[in-house]
């Protein structure tokens, strides 16, 4: 990093340098709160992908055979630098996409979270050891890593996601090229030099910045990229797993949702309404679990739909780095404008506007991309915005008649991530394996994930999954060793 002008400047980090993009180029970087340039940051292309795999490929074997307690200790580290600089590491997540600070400082808790996990991992990749089918012949199943990892993340936990790839693709002892969103680059910025002073090698992990079509693109077609690991959109991940067939390399992929959160009449009414709140309007909905669609059964609708009014209606939208503040800006203006949009077309499909529904003007909210936090009421099956992911701040409530009718509604989806049920009756959760069609279940609580579970993806949300041993298990592959004497 160098200074040009007042704001800082970040190159590329490749084979354990910090180098000038091959193209020369730029992009600034906006706060969303106040519209204030924070950063310059360097257009990768398609040759600094290259570079970067190369380099990648080539820090491969000496990593790979690093003990898992070295490896480990270098991971312990890193965890304990971020933890050294969270504050500033929250300041920036904060600047560059608005999230409040409050819970900024929660994400980089997690990240440090995702590395310790990764870390405490690096001796539990276990393989399996089978009687052979010839007299004394062993059969050796090992975890090995898949060598060069591609890493391709969204904008929404620009620390977070950079942690929940890097972490336990070096931990299995592979090497990476991560690219963060173009929007929010700078948390993964400041991190990759936290790593460099932990000692993480040259070449182990390297970051090129840029888009989607000039690095993300030539990262998922180039041949020496043995795994995708790609967090973003629906839409962008079909691409990535169609561009990397050519190749016919794995992809794991970590895409949106369209969260159900279902209030039954024995609910705890306070506490639910409490958690559906904090699961809608949390980082302004841009959150994949976000409570999405909110089926709230006909006995108690009046009561809950009260107490969410109150509680929006106290929301403090404001500037992210004030204490008071609820709820910053969306990331940028065709974020907010998407969001406009399909509140405009569920009121012209009949849902009624209870409060906000449009973006917020004067003072402070005039520098950035505000919008008010939003109830929409008398919302059906059938609207776009029950089946659309928002991605935003917007309450939708349902009505339901049964359970039947909530995991019908709740089902009929395109998207499988996140799914809230609240409810005092065991014999609903235990329907819940076989009859709610989503990967991750939160049962009386709002959404969150640790480190420790698996944050995974049915039907269009994905392929793959993360976190906990079942994610760490993506970054190796089985080897089988016939062992004779
Ligand atoms: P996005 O799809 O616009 O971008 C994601 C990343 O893909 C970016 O780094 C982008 O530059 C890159 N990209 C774009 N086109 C590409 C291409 N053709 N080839 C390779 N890379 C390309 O998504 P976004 O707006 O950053 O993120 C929002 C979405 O992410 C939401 O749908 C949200 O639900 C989802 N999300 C999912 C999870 C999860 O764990 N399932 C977590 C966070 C966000």
């Amino acid at each position: 990093m160098s200074s040009e002008k007042t704001v800082p400047r970040y190159d590329l980090f490749i084979n354990g340098i910090w180098v000038k993009p091959h193209g020369g180029g730029t992009v600034e970087i906006h706060n969303p709160a106040t519209g204030e340039r924070i950063a310059a940051v360097a257009s990768g292309t398609a040759d600094d992908v290259k570079a970067a795999v190369k380099a990648a490929g080539d820090a491969f074997p000496a990593w790979s055979r690093k003990t898992a307690e070295e490896r480990a200790d270098v991971l312990y580290r890193f965890k304990a630098l971020i933890e050294r600089d969270a504050e500033r590491l929250a300041h920036l997540v904060s600047n560059e996409m608005g999230k409040p600070l409050k819970e900024a400082r929660e994400e980089v808790s997690f990240a440090a979270g995702l590395i310790r996990f990764a870390a405490e991992n690096t001796r539990r990749l276990e393989g399996d050891i089978i009687p052979g089918s010839r007299p004394g012949e062993k059969i050796l199943i090992e975890k090995i890593p898949h060598g060069v990892i591609g890493a391709i993340s969204a904008w929404n936990f620009p620390l977070a996601l950079f942690a929940r790839k890097v972490a336990p693709a070096l931990a299995a002892g592979n090497t990476i090229v991560i690219k963060p969103h173009e929007l929010a680059p700078l948390a993964a910025l400041e991190a990759t030099r936290l790593a460099e002073e932990a000692g993480i090698p040259a070449g182990v992990l390297n970051v090129v910045t840029g888009d989607g079509k000039d690095v993300g693109t030539p990262l998922v077609e180039h041949p020496d990229v043995r795994l995708i690991t790609m967090t973003g959109s629906t839409a962008t991940g079909k691409k990535i797993m169609a561009n990397a067939a050519s190749t016919l390399k794995e992809v794991r992929l970590e895409l949106g949702g369209k969260a159900p959160f279902i209030v039954m009449e024995d609910a705890d009414i306070e506490k639910a309404a409490t958690a559906a709140v904090v699961s809608r309007f949390t980082n302004a909905g841009q959150i994949c679990t976000s409570n999405e669609r909110t089926y709230v059964h006909e006995a108690v609708y009046d009561k809950f739909a009260d107490l969410v009014r109150k509680k929006i209606e106290a929301l403090n939208v404001g500037n992210p780095l004030d204490a008071k503040t609820d709820m910053g800006p969306k990331v940028s203006l065709p974020e907010l404008e998407k969001v406009h949009a399909m509140v405009e077309k569920a009121v012209s499909q009949g849902a009624r506007l209870e409060i906000g529904g449009k973006r917020l003007e004067g003072g402070l909210y005039d520098k950035g991309f505000f919008y008010a936090p939003t109830l929409l009421t008398n919302v059906r099956e059938g609207m776009d915005i029950v089946r659309d992911e928002v991605f935003g701040p917007v309450m939708l409530l349902i009505k339901i008649s049964d359970f039947d009718d909530a995991l019908r509604q709740a089902n009929d989806c395109v998207y499988g991530l996140s799914s809230y049920l609240f409810t005092q009756d065991l014999k609903r959760v235990m329907r819940l394996s076989a009859d709610l069609n989503f990967g991750e279940v939160y049962v009386n609580r709002e959404g969150g994930e640790a480190p420790q579970g698996f944050h995974h993806g049915y039907k269009d949300s994905g392929l793959g999954g993360e976190d906990g041993k079942y994610g760490l298990e993506a970054y190796v592959q089985n080897k089988t060793i016939y062992l004779n004497a």
